[in-house]
Parts: C-alpha cells; sequence; structure tokens
C-alpha cells in the first residue's frame, strides 16, 4: 500500500515533469538547441541512463551530442524496428545492462530512435517504459515544429532571393551590373567561394565568361574546372551537383571540391550556365542545389533577355559593313570624354572620287574598299581611340586625351597608309579638329571645324590632311 502510494507519487512528479519538459521543448525553435535540452532533460530525470538518438535526417551539425545517423544495417535490428513501427523496443545485453528505443514521432513521420541503456538486469519497469515513450513523442513533436519553421525560414529567404533576383534582372540594368548583382547574391546565399556566369558562343563550342563573375574564374587556374563543366553539360544537358571534385595529378592538387553547376536553358537551347564552388569537399547541401536549380530557372528568360540586349547595343553601336562603331555611339564617347578628359583630338576622313571607283569597279568592289579603309584605321588605333562610320563613305577618329599634333601626325601617317596599301588605289583625305579644356568648345563646333578642313582639303588637291584654321602653322608643318 505504502509502495503504491509512493509510486504514484513518484509518477505524478515525474509527469508533472514531463508537462513541463513538452512546453520546454516546444519552445525552442532551433533543432540543434532543441536536442540539447533534451540530453539535460533526460539526465535530469534518469541521471545513471546512458542516451543515444538515432536520427533518420542529417542536415545539422550536432557538435558534441551523442548523435548518429540512424542506418540501415544488420547490427541496428531494433533501432529500425523502432523506427518502422513508432513503437518502442527492447534489447538485452550480456553486460547486465537493458536497452531500450523509443520513435521519436511527430504528426508527419518518425524523426529517428532515442536510445536508452540502463544498467537493470531485469529489464524496464513498465511506468519508465511508457514515460520513455511519450517524452520522445514530445521530443519528435518538437523537433517537428523546429524542422518546419526553419523549413519555413529556408522557404522564406529562398523565395526572397528569387524574388529580388527576377527584380533586378527586369530592370533592364546594364547586363554587368546585372550579374554583379547575382554574383553577390549568391556568394552570400550560399556562401560559395566562386561564382561564374557563361554565355556559349552560336555554335556552343565556346564558353565566354560574363562580367559579375568572380575575379578566380578570369584566371587560367579555373580552365580545369570550367572546361570538365562544359564537357559534362554538353554531354548531358543536366544540373550538376559534384560533391568531391578531383583533378588529375598532373593539376597539382584540386583547390575546388565542391562544384555545383546549373544550364541555362532557352526554348530548348544551352544557352550558357552558371556554376558556384567551395573548397571543401561536400559543402553544398541538396537543398542549396535545388534552390540554385530554381533561382537559374526562375531567371534564365531574363538572364537570356539581358544576355540578347546587349548583343543587339553591340549591334546598334557597330556598323555592319566597316565593323566600325555607329555616329551614335562616336557621339556619345566625344560627349563624355568633353567633360571628363583635358583634351582630344578629332580626324574626319573622306574617300577621294570613290563614286569614281564605284563607278569603276561597281559596287562591290567599293565596300571592300571602304572595308580595307575601316582595316587601316583600326590597326592604326590604340584601345581608347574610337573609329567610327560617320555616314557614306565619310569615316571618323576620335582620339581622347591627345593633342593636335600627335592626332595630326596619326592621320598623316593613315592617309600615306592608304595610298601605298589600298587596292584597287585609291586616296583619302582628312579633316582635323582638336579641343581643350581652356577653349570651352562645342563638339558641335568640333565636327563642323573638321568638316571645314576636311572640305578645305578636296579643294586644294585631296589625298592630305587640313587641321582646321586656327593651327595653320601646324597644318603647314606637317603637310
Ligand atoms: P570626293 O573626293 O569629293 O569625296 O568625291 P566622291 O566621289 O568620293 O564624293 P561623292 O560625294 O560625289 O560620292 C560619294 C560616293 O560614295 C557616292 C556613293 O555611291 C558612295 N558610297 C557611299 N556609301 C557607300 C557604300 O557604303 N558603299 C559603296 N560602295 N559606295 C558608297
Ligand atoms: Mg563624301
Ligand atoms: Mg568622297
Amino acid at each position: 500500500m505504502f509502495d503504491l502510494e509512493g509510486d504514484l507519487l513518484l509518477d505524478v512528479v515525474k509527469y508533472k515533469k514531463l508537462f513541463q519538459i513538452t512546453e520546454r521543448l516546444h519552445s525552442f525553435l532551433d533543432v540543434d538547441v532543441l536536442l540539447g535540452e533534451l540530453f539535460i532533460v533526460l539526465k535530469e530525470i534518469y541521471p545513471n541512463f546512458s542516451y543515444q538518438l538515432l536520427l533518420s535526417m542529417d542536415t545539422y551539425s550536432h557538435n558534441d551530442l551523442p548523435i548518429i545517423d540512424l542506418e540501415y544495417d544488420g547490427e541496428n535490428i531494433a533501432a529500425i524496428q523502432a523506427f518502422e513501427s513508432g513503437a518502442v523496443q527492447f534489447e538485452s545485453t550480456q553486460t547486465g545492462h537493458a536497452v531500450l528505443y523509443a520513435p521519436l514521432k511527430g504528426k508527419r513521420e518518425i524523426y529517428g530512435v532515442l536510445q536508452v541503456i540502463a544498467p537493470l538486469t531485469k529489464g524496464f519497469p513498465i511506468y519508465d517504459v511508457e514515460f520513455m515513450a511519450l517524452l520522445s513523442s514530445c521530443a519528435g513533436g518538437a523537433l517537428e515544429n523546429a524542422q518546419l519553421y526553419q523549413l519555413s525560414l529556408r522557404t522564406i529567404s529562398d523565395l526572397q532571393l528569387i524574388n529580388e533576383t527576377s527584380h533586378q534582372l527586369n530592370s533592364n540594368r546594364p547586363m554587368a551590373e546585372t550579374f554583379e548583382f547575382m554574383s553577390t547574391q549568391i556568394k552570400a546565399s550560399f556562401e560559395a567561394n566562386e561564382v561564374g556566369f557563361f554565355l556559349f558562343s552560336q555554335k556552343q563550342t565556346k564558353a565566354k565568361i560574363l562580367p559579375g563573375s568572380t575575379p578566380y574564374f578570369f584566371t587560367r587556374q579555373a580552365r580545369v574546372y570550367v572546361n570538365h563543366i562544359i564537357e559534362k553539360l554538353q554531354k548531358e544537358n543536366e544540373p550538376l551537383f559534384i560533391g568531391d571534385f578531383t583533378l588529375p595529378e598532373k593539376n597539382h592538387g584540386t583547390s575546388f571540391h565542391s562544384i555545383m553547376a546549373v544550364p541555362v536553358v532557352v526554348g530548348e537551347r544551352l544557352r550558357g550556365f552558371c556554376m558556384i564552388m567551395h573548397h571543401c569537399p561536400y559543402f553544398f547541401t541538396f537543398e542549396s542545389f535545388t534552390l540554385l536549380q530554381s533561382l537559374v530557372h526562375h531567371t534564365s528568360l531574363a538572364l537570356t533577355n539581358s544576355m540578347l540586349r546587349e548583343e543587339l547595343k553591340i549591334m546598334v553601336t557597330t556598323d555592319h559593313l566597316t565593323k566600325l562603331h555607329s555616329r551614335k555611339f562616336l557621339d556619345e564617347k566625344i560627349q563624355c570624354s568633353m567633360k571628363n578628359d583635358e583634351e582630344g583630338t578629332f580626324i574626319l576622313l573622306d574617300i577621294d572620287n570613290f563614286k569614281e571607283i564605284n563607278d569603276t569597279y561597281g559596287h562591290q568592289i567599293g565596300d571592300e574598299v571602304l572595308i580595307q579603309v575601316a582595316n587601316l584605321i583600326r590597326g592604326n588605333m590604340r584601345e581608347h581611340d574610337i573609329g567610327a562610320r560617320w555616314g557614306g563613305e565619310e569615316l571618323a577618329i576620335y582620339l581622347p586625351k591627345v593633342p593636335l599634333d600627335t592626332g595630326a601626325a596619326i592621320a598623316c601617317r593613315l592617309v600615306k597608309k592608304v595610298a601605298k596599301r589600298s587596292k584597287p588605289h585609291i586616296t583619302v583625305s582628312c579633316g582635323v579638329s582638336y579641343w581643350n579644356k581652356e577653349s570651352k568648345d562645342s563638339y558641335q563646333s568640333l565636327f563642323k571645324r573638321a568638316d571645314e578642313a576636311l572640305y578645305t582639303a578636296k579643294e586644294t588637291g585631296k589625298n592630305k590632311v587640313v587641321i582646321e584654321g586656327n593651327h595653320s602653322r601646324v597644318n603647314e608643318a606637317l603637310i
């Protein structure tokens, strides 16, 4: 009678405790903290027992907690049975210990099994079994909540990432800026070391690296990784998830072991791909792989549009026949230079007696002559100089930050080269104008003065350079 009362009292205390524990465990929204708390509670109630958790999910880092993966191997029969049936299972050992497996049951599924080892020769008393079953169920429910909460947080941040990126892509910003933004987003969200965007050439044999990719991708060392991905994508056209990439011996070791790559496919055509890398093996989770895929999938149309826009811009700013810049592009560049630089020289060039060339050899040869002159211009320019088709058979060169005498010398050299190299033989005339910060010049006036100088060149015999009126001294010195 007394014993029974004592047991009842013990039960009341334990169940009261269980109620408190349930509340406590359910208040944790972080899985790791929750699991840590579960072990503390168990030790409080049954200090002589030892515990281990066998979890079926492996997405958390459990630090120093006694948690292992629930493996489907022959050695874990009782644990697997508890996991599959959802009922407590027992095991006895030769060392006089009793072992109990209580499933961590949530509403949706079972998350693992709690293993309890107790120094009990006759096994667990029934009320301890019930208590353990209730406790592990409560832990399962709390774990499910915390996991769902973390999942919803992740889903929200994934959606935010996709949403922000789509917005940015649809905002008509320059492509470089767009990829720069995407690169920063991906680097932060995936904790990637490197992020690269690539665009395939028309024949899909080569992939051009796009601006916004991290600097590593522009180095020679990156080639081996990129080539590997290109080869795989061309063969399989499927997203790639590589956990432990290893390079052959000759490459002096592997710097990046984790690689994910997602092709950009539009209209069933492989247009490009995005790849991200991390130094450590198995760094990216499968969830992040899914996220990268949906990110690329959601943005591929916008990405391709952005790429096509850029191509279109090049088409608009390039003259089809000569492949020199368009006049519009030249206008913009000169205006920009007149705002930011100290000085610049402008050369207007016109083919002499071009009508005759057309009349004699036909329009097609006329076109070829134009291309020859354009090529000579290109061959005589430096990186920042701009060669353009001014219109018809008139071409123009703008030399930012170049003083007049240098600009005039360049024009003279060009006139001589055309006379010497063109086939059929032609000559050209040039008008040169110049501005600097002190002269408070306008670009309309700069063009007009070059045009007037060109007119003088034509009037005074052609095949020559004439410099704008105010600089007759330089003019005479050169011609
Ligand atoms: P000048 O020495 O005074 O410049 O004489 P010109 O014959 O070159 O000048 P004109 O303005 O009388 O004729 C220009 C010719 O250039 C007429 C036009 O048919 C030709 N032309 C303009 N654009 C092109 C082109 O894209 N291809 C070809 N083949 N000819 C062109
Ligand atoms: Mg002309
Ligand atoms: Mg002409």
